[in-house]
C-alpha cells in the first residue's frame, strides 16, 4: 500500500516523491503524459535536444535549492540572455545601457544615461511604469518609446489584450536596467543541466521506494466521497499532492481558470546556427514572440545541424485535451 500519491512528475511532483521517499515512505506517481518532467521535457530532433514544452533555464536564489539539485545530474554554468528585433537591430532585453547605445545617436544616448542616472542608481532595476510617469520629460519620453517598442505589442500578442488589463506584477517583470547588466534573470545562481532535464527527472524518481505511472490521468482513478479519498475504487487514507490544474481536479464544477497557450514550432535546419543567441524575442510585427535556438541551451555546439523552436500565443480551451494551460492569467479575479 502507497503513503503517498502524487499527481504530476513536473518539478513540483517529482522533488516531492524523491523527499518523501527518502524518508521511507511509499510514493506512487500518476502522470497523465507518456514522459515524466512535466513542462522541463526534453526530447531530440537529428539528435539535439530541445525542450518540448518550451525553452527552460534553471534559476534560484536559494543556495539550498541549488545544493539539493546539484545531487541529481550535473550542471554548468549558464546566465541567459536575450535579444529583442526592435527597429531591425537586435538590442539587448532587459533594455539596459547597451540597448540605448544601439538604438539611439549617440548624443541622444549619453543623454538619456546621464538623465537615467541623475535619477537611479547605478545598475538598478526599473519599471518602465515609472519611467514612463516619471516627471522629468527626457525620461518620460524614453519610457514611452521602450514601453511601444518592447512592451505594448509583445503583451498585447501574449496575453490578447491591451496592456491596460494586464496586472502589474506581468509588466514588470522585465525591467530597465540603469547599467550595462544584460542577464535575463538577476538570481544568484544560473544554471543548465549538463546532460539535459530528463536525467535529472529521472535521477529524482529513482528511488526504490517510488513507483511511477505514465498515461494515466488522476482524475479517472481518484474520487472524493464524504470527505474520503478512493484509488481505483479503495479507500485511500495517506496522503494525496496534486500539482495538475487546480480547476481540472475539481471536474470545472466552479468553471474554468483562465490560462493562454501556445503553438510551439520546432524546425530541424541543417545549418551551424540560425541566430547570434538562444533567444530572440520579436515583440512587434510578427506573429510568434521569440524564437529559441536550443544549441546554446545545451552545449551541442560540436553537433551539426539545430533545432529552433517559434512561439505563437493562443486561446486556450479546457475542453480540448490537446490544449496546455501554459499561462496563468494573472489579474485581481483570477488570484
Ligand atoms: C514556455 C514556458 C517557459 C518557461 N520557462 C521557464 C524557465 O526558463 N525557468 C523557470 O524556472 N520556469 C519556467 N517556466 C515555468 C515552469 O514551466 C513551471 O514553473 C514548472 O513547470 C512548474 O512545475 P510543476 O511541476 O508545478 O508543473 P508542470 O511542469 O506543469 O508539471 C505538472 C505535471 O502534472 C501532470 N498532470 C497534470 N494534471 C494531471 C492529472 N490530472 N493526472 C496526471 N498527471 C497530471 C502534467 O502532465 C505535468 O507533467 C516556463 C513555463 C512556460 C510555459
Amino acid at each position: 500500500m502507497q503513503d503517498v500519491i502524487i499527481v504530476g512528475s513536473g518539478f513540483a511532483g517529482s522533488v516531492l516523491a524523491e523527499r518523501f521517499s527518502n524518508t521511507e515512505k511509499k510514493v506512487l506517481v500518476l502522470e497523465k503524459r507518456n514522459h515524466i518532467g512535466g513542462n522541463g521535457y526534453e526530447e531530440t530532433l537529428h539528435d539535439i535536444r530541445y525542450h518540448k514544452y518550451g525553452p527552460h533555464i534553471f534559476h534560484t536564489n536559494s543556495k539550498r535549492v541549488k545544493d539539493y539539485v546539484e545531487q541529481f545530474t550535473s550542471w554548468y554554468f549558464y546566465e541567459h540572455r536575450v535579444l529583442g528585433k526592435i527597429d531591425g537591430e537586435c538590442v539587448p532585453i532587459p533594455f539596459n545601457f547597451k540597448s540605448i547605445e544601439l538604438l539611439f545617436y549617440k548624443e541622444k544616448a549619453k543623454l538619456i544615461q546621464t538623465k537615467l542616472l541623475e535619477h537611479y542608481e547605478w545598475n538598478s532595476k526599473v519599471s518602465i511604469l515609472d519611467l514612463k510617469n516619471s516627471e522629468d520629460e527626457e525620461i518620460r519620453e524614453f519610457g514611452e518609446y521602450v514601453f511601444e517598442k518592447v512592451f505594448l505589442h509583445y503583451t498585447a500578442k501574449q496575453w490578447n489584450t491591451d496592456i491596460s488589463n494586464v496586472d502589474i506584477s506581468v509588466i514588470n517583470r522585465v525591467p530597465v536596467v540603469v547599467g550595462y547588466d544584460d542577464r535575463y534573470f538577476s538570481d544568484t545562481y544560473q544554471m543548465m543541466p549538463r546532460y539535459g532535464y530528463n536525467e535529472l527527472f529521472e535521477h529524482l524518481l529513482s528511488n526504490k521506494n517510488i513507483t511511477v505511472k505514465t498515461n494515466v490521468n488522476a482524475i479517472d482513478v481518484i474520487s472524493f466521497q464524504n470527505g474520503k479519498i478512493f484509488y481505483e475504487g479503495k479507500e485511500f487514507t495517506g496522503i494525496l499532492i496534486y500539482t495538475g490544474a487546480v480547476d481540472e481536479l475539481f471536474s470545472y464544477e466552479f468553471g474554468p481558470l483562465p490560462y493562454r497557450s501556445l503553438d510551439l514550432k520546432f524546425e530541424y535546419l541543417p545549418q551551424n546556427y540560425y541566430q547570434a543567441c538562444s533567444v530572440l524575442n520579436y515583440p512587434n510585427e510578427e506573429d510568434f514572440t521569440r524564437i529559441t535556438e536550443f544549441k546554446y541551451l545545451s552545449q551541442e555546439s560540436f553537433k551539426t545541424g539545430t533545432v529552433i523552436l517559434k512561439e505563437y500565443p493562443k486561446t486556450y480551451d479546457y475542453r480540448n485535451e490537446s490544449s496546455i494551460p501554459y499561462y496563468a492569467i494573472f489579474n485581481e479575479k483570477n488570484c
